[in-house]
């Protein structure tokens, strides 16, 4: 879905109006609306699942997070969810990344960081890089969007390993599952798997030329 006709500056203005507090960005940065704009046009491309499925959210904070971010496509995009339609049915990780997230939230914005949690836990079930399942252009998007809203994760991954390998190898060293096949980083055969750019093109390019995925 293309949400280009709205204009970036209404786009922020819209959002700060409510955020309030949201820490400053460079003039190149895409704003929260950008990224929200990315996440939700990446989500309509499953064909058969509703919207609240595919982000992790449920119709009331789907409808409020297009009213502060999207308002002009809110009419038609809610008009595609079930009036009850709850986030759908959750993987048995998915609480546990949710929690993980939060407790490394900033602080500054509660509601796009609740939603942002949400999205990143069902969106991190897709089987591409995290920033490529997120809409996002580029890895250095979702950095940008991490260090906005979960600067304590961003510190954590001081090593800055692959996202998906640094939260599900978080979550398991809680649960004190050892994944890793050696103590030390520069040793280990699985060096390439945890680490490296990242690279790949925008699953929004890709989107169009092969169409919805199931
Ligand atoms: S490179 Fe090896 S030791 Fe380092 S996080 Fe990956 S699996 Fe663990």
């Amino acid at each position: 879905m293309d949400f280009a006709h709205l204009a970036p500056a209404d786009r922020e203005n819209r959002a700060t109006a409510t955020a309030g507090a949201v820490p400053a960005r460079s003039a190149e940065e895409p704003s929260d609306s950008d990224l929200f704009e990315r996440t939700v046009g990446i989500a309509t491309q499953h064909a058969g699942r509703p919207l609240t499925e595919a982000l992790g959210l449920d119709r009331a904070a789907l409808a409020r997070l297009l009213t502060r971010h999207l308002p002009g496509h809110r009419a038609d995009l809610l008009a595609t969810v079930p009036p009850d339609a709850g986030s759908g049915e959750e993987a048995l990780e998915e609480p546990d990344v949710r929690a993980y997230l939060l407790e490394c939230r900033g602080g500054r914005d509660d509601d796009a960081e609740s939603w942002w949690a949400a999205i990143l836990a069902r969106r991190s079930l897709q089987p591409n890089h995290l920033w490529q399942d997120m809409g996002f252009r580029n890895r250095g998007e979702l950095g940008i969007m991490l260090r906005r809203h979960f600067p304590e994760l961003v510190r954590r991954n001081h090593q800055d390993m692959k996202w998906k390998k640094f939260l599900y190898r978080e979550l398991c060293k809680r649960e004190g599952i050892v994944i890793c096949k050696s103590p030390v980083c520069a040793c280990c055969s699985d060096f390439q798997a945890c680490f490296g750019g990242e690279p790949g093109e925008p699953l929004h390019a890709l989107a169009a030329v092969s169409g919805p995925k199931s």
